[in-house]
């Protein structure tokens, strides 16, 4: 078995200051190198120079490698998702699935479920619309938007084999019903695109949600100086693509110290033109202009990024400050533990789980 000795290692939850750990194409041991024992099948990986960091989890990205979730067939959805991997570092990766007609989300849960077959990376679904507010709408094309419907979510997850794990929303426009089966059903309200105020959104909660309220709304902070931000202050977890464009550097700062780096989740919200050629893709059945690093409609909206995870991590430090240990948080150990993805919180400390060195 493949051994790391010797190593700084950040668990998610934690450092080791001189750890290993022993892994094959999953990690299978842990520990502090005072409690190390040489076995007879090791074999020292020399990976001198770089750190040990849990492998990323995005759990929004559209696409990318010329793909995207919505259209791709299985096999290049899993082609994709092995590019991330290797390219990237991302380890656990949830398919974002798009406002269009029901017809083609169907299609896109039936491909993704046959996609999970192939590659252990997939871990779920993200179905960003079409249960969204036409007022902010962003780069969704407002012709499928629909009032949020909990029978119709129901169908989509079992055509996917239930690996619906988070829904993006308006909350002005749900009822409770649908509140009630996302949250007996493991799904992730997460309140975006949304025209609903500050109070309007906590009220909702208080009204629909338990005990696990902090974990059950999330916010997606898109514009600088939204009141995202400030109610991502209060106690959700904030998704924050961290290219420096959608949020520039000194909000995505602000946004760390309030909100602090155990309540933040980096996402890519990547569409299908990273890691391609600058110029003209598609999103959402949507012309879209790649240019200067930021992908738009052509009326100028912001449509997804381009951003690949390796980079919205080193940005993370470069713009806040931030520790790699608090980075690591806000790339893997956050995530591992809203999505229990990770039952004892770091994610190096379970067994089973991927790595990737930096
Ligand atoms: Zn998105």
């Amino acid at each position: 078995m493949k051994l790391i000795k010797e190593k700084k290692i950040y668990t998610g939850d934690g450092v080791i200051e001189n750890g290993y750990i022993r892994f094959d194409e999953k990690i299978e041991e842990v520990g502090d190198m005072t409690g190390f024992e040489p076995k007879e099948d090791d074999l020292e990986v020399n990976c001198a120079g770089t750190m040990v960091v849990p492998g990323f989890i995005d759990i929004h990205s559209h696409g990318g490698y010329g793909k995207d979730n919505m259209d791709a067939t299985p096999d290049e959805i899993d082609e994709m998702v092995k590019q991330m991997t290797k390219q990237e570092g991302i380890t656990t990766y949830f398919c974002t699935t798009m406002t269009q007609t029901y017809e083609n989300i169907e299609k896109a849960m039936q491909n993704i479920h046959d996609a999970a077959q192939k590659n252990p990376v997939i871990k779920g679904i993200h179905v960003e619309g079409p249960f969204i507010s036409t007022v902010f709408k962003g780069a969704q094309d407002p012709s499928y938007i629909k009032k949020p419907d909990e029978n119709t979510l129901e169908k989509w997850n079992e055509i996917s084999g239930g690996l619906i794990r988070i829904v993006t929303y308006a909350p002005e426009e749900a009822d409770p019903s649908f509140e009630t089966w996302c949250r007996e059903n493991g799904v992730v309200l997460s309140a975006g695109h949304s025209n609903a105020l500050y109070g309007g959104i906590e009220c909702k909660r208080s009204n629909t949600c338990d005990s696990s309220l902090q974990c059950t709304a999330r916010t997606e902070s898109q514009r600088a100086g939204g009141d995202r931000i400030w109610y991502a202050g209060r106690r959700v977890h904030a998704e924050l693509i961290c290219d420096g464009k959608h949020i520039v550097p000194d909000m995505v700062k602000l946004a760390c110290k309030v909100r602090g780096y155990d309540g933040i989740e980096l996402i890519t919200d990547s569409m299908r033109a990273k890691g391609m050629p600058e110029g003209k893709s598609e999103l959402g059945g949507q012309v879209v202009i790649v240019k200067d690093g930021m992908a738009k409609l052509e009326d100028g909206t912001i449509a997804g990024s381009i951003l690949t995870y390796i980079q919205a991590f080193k940005n993370v430090m470069e713009f806040t400050g931030a520790t790699v240990e608090d980075a690591v948080k806000m790339t893997s150990g956050n995530q591992a533990k809203e999505f229990g993805l990770d039952s004892k919180g770091g994610l190096l400390q379970q067994e089973k789980m991927q790595t990737w060195l930096y």
